[in-house]
């Protein structure tokens, strides 16, 4: 047996989530850098705030064109492409639902079914207007407004992991609350990742993945929720509705090369189920995915860039289908 590698933990409370960023070296310049990085990426897309570029958009809602930086413009065009994909859950232009449920925030309730009908026509994607000659987007009606919080933490992900490898920095571990992405491997065996129990305590898990310099993204209904009449209200809306998205699924992970497609096809595949979600997948192959079910089973798409082991047999782990 050989002693496990000495690993250096840096913690830090950004993108309204605890941020970890594990290194094999004792380097708290790079731990700076790096948070410094996610805060100045916080900073361009959020839309709880000003100064940022997105939230400038939203402001300028039937108003007029907003220019952004090239990057910015580049991610709000991949946002819409996935949310102009055929019965696509994903939407980036849901941002009046988002506003107005709240969920995770104070305040949060279930709206009255009319302000719902209401703000549903505010939201459809296909209105949104880009021009990639002047980086410009425009969004034609007052009270429309993106919301990329869906996609942001993977965006940001992979550009840590981009600045990590600029400073020559070859093995690390980053966790931005649900999307965590590696460099190398963290032992021989690769990086540890928790899969959560829905609804348990942190630390209470299903299983663990064994990756390297793979991204692991998480989107669950038990991230951020609120109780209201006897039901449980989640984050993840249905487009076409307004309301949380209810279906067989507790969670989806996905495993890819960069966490911004990780981030993507979390919110598609849990729109699609079980079902469509394996077959979606069976035409990706550069993407792999875990579905954690109601009915307690863990359903992997295939097995080509992880491990998994199950440490809770309460759940079953049901590789079929590949
Ligand atoms: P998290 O890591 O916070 O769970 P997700 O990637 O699961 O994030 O995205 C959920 C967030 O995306 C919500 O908090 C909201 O801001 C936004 N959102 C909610 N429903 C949708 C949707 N149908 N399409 C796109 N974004 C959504
Ligand atoms: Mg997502």
């Amino acid at each position: 047996m050989h002693a496990e590698p000495r690993i250096w933990s840096y913690a830090a409370t950004l993108l309204g989530s605890p941020i970890l960023l594990k290194l094999f070296h004792d380097d708290p310049a790079v731990a700076r850098r790096t948070f410094r990085l996610i805060k100045q990426l916080e900073n361009l897309l959020t839309v709880n705030r000003t100064p940022s570029q997105v939230m400038d958009i939203n402001l300028a809602a039937g108003r007029h064109p907003v220019t952004v930086s090239a990057p910015v413009f580049a991610l709000i065009a991949r946002a819409q492409a996935a949310s102009l994909r055929p019965d696509s859950l994903f939407n980036f232009a849901i941002g009046p639902l988002v506003k107005r449920w709240k969920i995770g925030f104070r305040g949060d309730s279930v709206p009255p079914a009319a302000e719902i009908a209401a703000l549903l026509p505010l939201t459809d994607p296909q209105r949104v207007v880009l021009d990639a000659a002047s980086h410009t987007v425009w969004l034609p009606q007052a009270g429309m407004a993106l919301d990329l919080g869906a996609i942001a933490k993977g965006y940001i992900a992979d550009r840590v992991r981009d600045d990590l490898r600029q400073q020559q920095v070859d093995r690390a571990l980053i966790n931005l609350g649900g999307n965590v992405h590696t460099l190398g491997a963290g032992s021989d065996a690769g990086w540890s990742i928790g899969l959560k129990t829905p609804f348990a305590g942190p630390e209470t898990l299903i299983g663990a993945l064994q990756v390297r310099d793979r991204s692991v993204v998480t989107s669950g209904i038990y991230e951020r929720w609120f109780e209201q009449d006897g039901r449980l209200w989640h984050h993840i809306l249905d487009p076409k509705t307004g309301y949380p998205l209810d279906n067989e699924l507790l969670s989806v992970t996905v495993i890819s090369a960069d966490s911004i497609d990780g981030d993507i096809w979390t919110t598609l595949l849990y729109g699609m189920g079980v079902e469509r979600g394996l077959a979606a997948l069976a035409q990706e192959p550069a993407l792999e995915a875990i579905f954690v079910t109601r009915d307690r089973r863990v359903i992997p798409s295939s097995q080509r860039h992880y491990t998994f082991t199950l440490l809770d047999d309460s759940w079953q782990w049901l590789p079929v289908g590949y």
